[in-house]
């Protein structure tokens, strides 16, 4: 349960604040998240770590000299947005390159690697090392599909270090991958955590149970067992890991036992009594082991297990001393100098000079109605969307896409103020709701509007045909971004059945309305379909079983809107204009 709130909307910003407030020798608040204090002496590689919040100390507690340079800031649980990446890497940049490390979720990647993009056009070379340890997550046939949990800390700190050392950006990000390579975790949960003003932990385990191979976002664990004693616990955490210990291995491990955030440090000691003697009688000698709270999930009941199995390179960048907020080792001598000029942070021009026809102008009226009614339709379907989420993901999906909706409608309007026409407005609305929504449906969503928008253009009222173009180029840029097909139990799948079936039905003639209309009935058809599918894609994939029987609450949402939005963008004059 968390107590201590305001708003809980803004609990993640103002943990933020205060803790950059509470910190202030070490770290400086900027646009998207934190950085150092101070810039290095000398260029030096910028490490910057991120995700979404209530992971403390992952990801802001860790920055410092040896450290990280930089970690970018989400709403709980939610993947910061493109913009905030991209500014946090800006402010952390002191000429050698940056490379983000994070956690293997959708919507980190897409966020992280579309500001690489943007950091790489701009000349500032930017690379991606992604930490997959949860051995729960996927098998070993499909390593690379696997989350990152508790090992995000030594691939961090192990990166962190070669940077301070001087290493180009290439190793850096070879260390990095070395590391990730060598890292695995294994976690159990007692107990859910809950969100800041919820009422209800994300899940509940029936009493004396526990779920083997959590999440870090208060996903349950993938089986649930009957909760066995101190020794027992330790002997299977310890088992499944060096179950994928490495063929060849030098007997020198790096090990955390991290607590998920209301497990007792006492709690951890007893079980580390079970895992280091029987990491010892299996052969290894454990380096400089970290028995605490490093990754959490907010007030999550549990503990995870994490090996790194240490080359000479691998021990030399672990056991580097460090100086950050929540984790200090060694004695640290390092050279730096008082804190530089902010790197302006590119805001959003919303002072953006505007052309429209009078026609395109008068459109972006209905599409502004449009985004209207989608923040108010989200608005009212917030917790059931949310709730949807929580069976096999994070529980976050209504609050992003109230944040991403609402962000749109805010920018749209002012574009529209401003004398956009229908293509601008939409795609501010697109850029806005990318920004704010955070998670992975943000980005899609954003992007998929931008390139409606793009299609649309600001001189024409579109043709019945138009607005069947527009809808497959929103399909394209979310499919070309997330990859997912159909069957993989994503947005995806009430989406395609929607651009499909309105652009026959134009293609066939049909009044626009009514193509719309019943497109909409196919998607919604097709949402409420996904309920017999297999994730394959997203944060639910890990738990594929628990999500059978439950419809996709991306494809929900998606159908909602697109059903509630037809009547705006059909309206005269569309109909008008397709019939000439
Ligand atoms: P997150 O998964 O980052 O927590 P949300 O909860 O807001 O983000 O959104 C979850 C939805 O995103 C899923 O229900 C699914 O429809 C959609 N989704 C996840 N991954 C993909 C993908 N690769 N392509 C298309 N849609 C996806
Ligand atoms: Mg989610």
């Amino acid at each position: 349960m968390t107590r201590i709130f305001n708003d809980p909307a803004d609990f993640a910003d103002e943990a933020l604040a205060g803790f950059c407030d509470a910190h202030s020798d070490l770290v400086r608040q900027v646009e998207g998240g934190a950085v150092r204090r101070n810039r290095p002496a000398t260029p030096k590689v910028a490490v910057i770590t991120g995700g979404g919040s209530g992971h403390y100390p992952a990801f802001a507690g860790i920055i410092g000299p040896g450290f990280a340079d930089g970690a970018v800031v989400g709403n709980i649980f939610t993947s910061p947005s493109t913009q905030q990446a991209y500014s946090v890497a800006k402010a952390a940049n002191s000429g050698a390159g940056v490379v983000f490390t994070y956690g293997n979720y959708a919507g980190d990647v897409l966020n992280f690697g579309m500001a690489s993009e943007r950091l790489n056009a701009e000349g500032i070379a930017a690379e991606n090392v992604l930490v997959t340890d949860d051995i729960a997550s996927a098998s070993t046939s499909e390593i690379e599909k696997r989350r990152g949990i508790a090992g995000d800390f030594t691939v961090f700190k192990v990166m962190g270090a070669a940077a301070e050392a001087g290493l180009d950006l290439a190793s850096v990000v070879r260390v990095g991958r070395k590391a990730n390579e060598q890292t695995r975790t294994i976690g159990t949960a007692f107990g859910g955590c809950t969100f800041p003003g919820a009422e209800q932990p994300l899940f509940r385990l029936p009493e004396g149970h526990m779920g083997l191979g959590l999440g870090i976002h208060g996903e349950p664990g993938l089986f649930d067992t009957e909760l066995p004693s101190a020794v027992e616990l330790g002997t299977e955490l310890v088992r499944r890991v060096l179950e994928e210990a490495p063929a060849e291995h030098a007997g020198r491990i790096a090990v955390i036992l991290n607590g998920l955030g209301s497990t007792k440090l006492e709690e951890l000691f007893v079980l580390w009594r079970t895992v280091a003697p029987l990491l010892r009688d299996a052969g290894y000698t454990l380096v400089m082991p970290e028995v605490g709270e490093l990754v959490t999930s907010l007030d999550m009941a549990g503990v995870s297990l994490t090996v790194t199995w240490l080359d000479e390179e691998l021990e030399q960048y672990w056991t580097a001393p460090a100086l950050t907020p929540a984790y200090r080792r060694g004695m640290v001598g390092f050279e730096v100098t008082p804190a530089g000029e902010l790197a302006s942070d590119e805001a959003y021009d919303g002072a953006a000079d505007y052309s429209s026809t009078a026609e395109s102008h008068e459109y972006a009226a209905q599409c502004l109605a449009a985004l209207d009614t989608t923040a108010a339709l989200l608005r009212a379907s917030e917790a059931m969307l949310g709730d949807m989420d929580a069976i096999a993901g994070d529980g976050d999906h209504g609050r992003g896409m109230v944040r991403g909706s609402a962000a749109a409608l805010a920018a749209a309007t002012a574009a529209y103020s401003a004398g956009a026409g229908a293509g601008s407005v939409l795609i501010a609305g697109g850029d806005a709701w990318a920004d704010k929504a955070g998670g992975t449906s943000g980005v899609l969503w954003g992007a998929g509007l931008r390139a409606f928008g793009e299609r649309l253009g600001d001189t024409d009222i579109p043709t019945a045909d138009d607005l069947a173009g527009a809808v497959r180029a929103f399909a394209s840029r979310i499919t070309d971004l997330g990859k997912a097909e159909i069957g993989d139990k994503t947005m995806v799948d009430s989406l395609l059945p929607f651009a499909g079936s309105f652009t026959s039905a134009v293609a066939a003639g049909s009044a626009v309305e009514e193509a719309w209309a019943s497109a909409a009935a196919t998607s919604a058809e097709a949402a409420a379909a996904t309920a017999e599918l297999r994730p394959l894609k997203g944060r639910a994939r890990p738990l594929a079983e628990k999500s059978i029987g439950t419809p996709d609450p991306g494809a929900t949402s998606l159908a909602m809107v697109f059903a509630a939005v037809g009547p705006h963008f059909t309206a005269v004059p569309v109909a008008a204009a397709a019939s000439n």
